[in-house]
């Protein structure tokens, strides 16, 4: 048994609290048991002393509410412990690590949040006269300068304010080169590989295009010959939405070949760029021959994302496609900043708005801060330590579980199901995970990868925690082997067991009755 330095044992007990064990209070240990709020609170009782108000004057003719709204009422600390218990059932990135893949949920450093909470960034708003912005305008300027460099592009759209609305950006920017060539109504084919995030079909579709979809080749890659043959009729062609390090972790070795023959069969290459974090640094992508391609902030500079927060994801455009860019746009004339909300000149086909104001400014603040903090050559090492990490992972995992594709991954390591035992599951691996403290990672896609799991480190995690993680994810994986039943009924620990989940997402019951109107019912 081992020991800490106090001569405690660091080793659990053989006899681990399982489900089995039961308290009275309904608490497990110190994870505390946590009713609905409508069960915990009464209607009848307030947290709040305030006078009756006093009669006056009907001003809502007559439509006044007659009846209690049958809100719970709670006092101050039962409200407080109510969502305290909430979030201590919640995972989160700063309680440990994230191994969701595609989604880059990365450490974000304290310093952004200090920077974006300063009052002339955080308490100005969208209308103010723009001399008393001046700040704030300097900032989107020079996030848009480290894009541009950074992507090798001459422009760059800063109001997408997330991954999908920058595709949207995109693909209306292609759009308008197609209308101001002539060709909208013959180009309407989008080339789509196997492998891409669902939001790069939808957003072919919603800009009126049609999707045609491309194979994925025994390395993960994009389908050479499958691709040349899509191409052989191509005067319907508008373009390809590639996304590149791919979503299975792979760089588009063709991507040279692919960008060539897309143009030369008269299309745009619009490239999804949600995965910039593993090559930052190290590949521009106009080098690659990308028309335009959205950076989501919030995943590759550091911005917080998840449970609906915002996101941003700036969109940079080729020479090509510069002029269709929306409105409005910073410029900088003699020392002096302003927004461009409408175009008179050529590039007057420009689609207009994507939304009401220039974009998420406390995602610019965040971001910019972070490039600033690291530096180029910063930003460059969490790259390459993201793809360390994700082949580290690789590495040590395929000791026992099935690497989707030979050879070095970039910033994410994928495994198909081909290692587990007959009756034994993707699912039950991830169940397994909650067990031993970590959330589980992305499953069941990229679709073309059987029973997929993604895992992506990203570089936040130090050697001892990945080492950790790979022991728990190697113990779950010799059970899934073996065939060990056990995994079937798992999470043990957590503190709900394992749903139905098929009934929660179509048949999710998300009203409150009163027990005793439902029991009348
Ligand atoms: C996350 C992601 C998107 C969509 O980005 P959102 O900001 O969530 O809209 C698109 N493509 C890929 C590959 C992604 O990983």
């Amino acid at each position: 048994m081992s020991m800490n330095s106090q001569g405690r044992s660091t080793t659990p007990s053989e006899a681990t609290p399982h489900s089995d064990v039961h308290t009275v209070s309904g608490s497990r240990g110190l994870q505390q048991r946590e009713d609905l709020i409508f069960e915990t609170g009464s209607t009848a009782k307030t947290g709040v002393d305030l006078p009756a108000p006093k009669g006056g004057m009907d001003r809502l003719g007559g439509v006044t509410r007659k009846q209690s709204v049958g809100l719970p009422g709670l006092s101050e600390p039962e409200a407080v412990r109510h969502y305290v218990r909430l979030s201590q059932k919640n995972y989160a990135i700063d309680l440990g690590l994230f191994p969701l893949g595609s989604c880059t949920m990365k450490h974000n450093p304290r310093l952004n949040e200090k920077v974006a909470r300063m009052p002339g960034f955080a308490d100005i708003h969208p209308m103010q006269p723009q001399a008393t912005v001046q700040g704030a305008l300097e900032l989107i300027d020079q996030l848009a300068t480290w894009l541009k460099t950074l992507t090798g592009m001459p422009a760059v759209a800063m109001s997408p304010k997330a991954g999908a609305h920058g595709e949207f950006c995109g693909m209306m920017a292609i759009r308008g080169a197609l209308m101001a060539r002539g060709e909208i109504e013959t180009r309407t084919r989008v080339l789509v590989p196997a492998s891409a995030h669902g939001t790069n079909p939808a957003t072919a579709v919603q800009c009126g295009f049609k999707v045609d979809e491309i194979k994925a080749d025994a390395r993960g890659r994009v389908d050479m010959e499958d691709l040349k043959a899509k191409l052989e009729d191509s005067s319907d062609i508008a373009g390809i939405m590639l996304t590149n390090p791919n979503t299975c972790g792979l760089f588009e070795t063709d991507i040279r070949e692919i960008a060539d023959l897309i143009h030369e069969a008269g299309g745009y290459f619009y490239c999804d760029g949600a995965n910039f974090n593993a090559i930052v640094g190290r590949v521009r992508p106009g080098d690659l021959g990308v028309d335009a391609m959205h950076i989501n902030l919030h995943k590759t500079f550091s911005t917080p994302h998840g449970g609906g927060g915002p996101g941003a994801g700036p969109t940079v455009l080729s020479e090509a496609l510069a002029d269709y860019a929306p409105v409005p746009f910073v410029v900088e004339e003699d020392g002096v900043f302003h927004l461009v909300e409408q175009r008179t000149d050529e590039g007057s086909d420009a689609f207009g708005r994507l939304c009401a104001f220039h974009g998420q400014m406390g995602m610019f603040t965040r971001a910019l801060t972070y490039m600033l903090s690291h530096g180029a050559d910063g930003l460059k090492q969490a790259a390459e330590d993201a793809v360390l990490n994700a082949n580290y992972i690789q590495s040590r995992l395929k000791s026992v579980m099935t690497p989707a594709f030979d050879g070095y991954c970039m910033h994410e390591a994928l495994f198909s199901d081909a290692f587990t035992a007959e009756g034994i599951e993707t699912l039950d691996i991830a169940k397994a995970m909650i067990d031993e403290g970590y959330h589980p990672m992305t499953m069941y896609f990229p679709l073309v990868v059987h029973g997929a799991m993604l895992i992506e480190p990203t570089e936040t995690e130090s050697k001892a925690e990945l080492d950790r993680f790979c022991d728990s994810m190697l113990s779950i994986a010799e059970k899934a082997k073996a065939g060990d039943e056990s995994l079937k009924g798992a999470p043990y620990l957590a503190p709900m067991r394992r749903l139905d989940e098929t009934q929660a997402a179509r048949k999710p019951e998300l009203r409150w009755s009163e027990p005793d109107k439902v029991a009348a019912e």
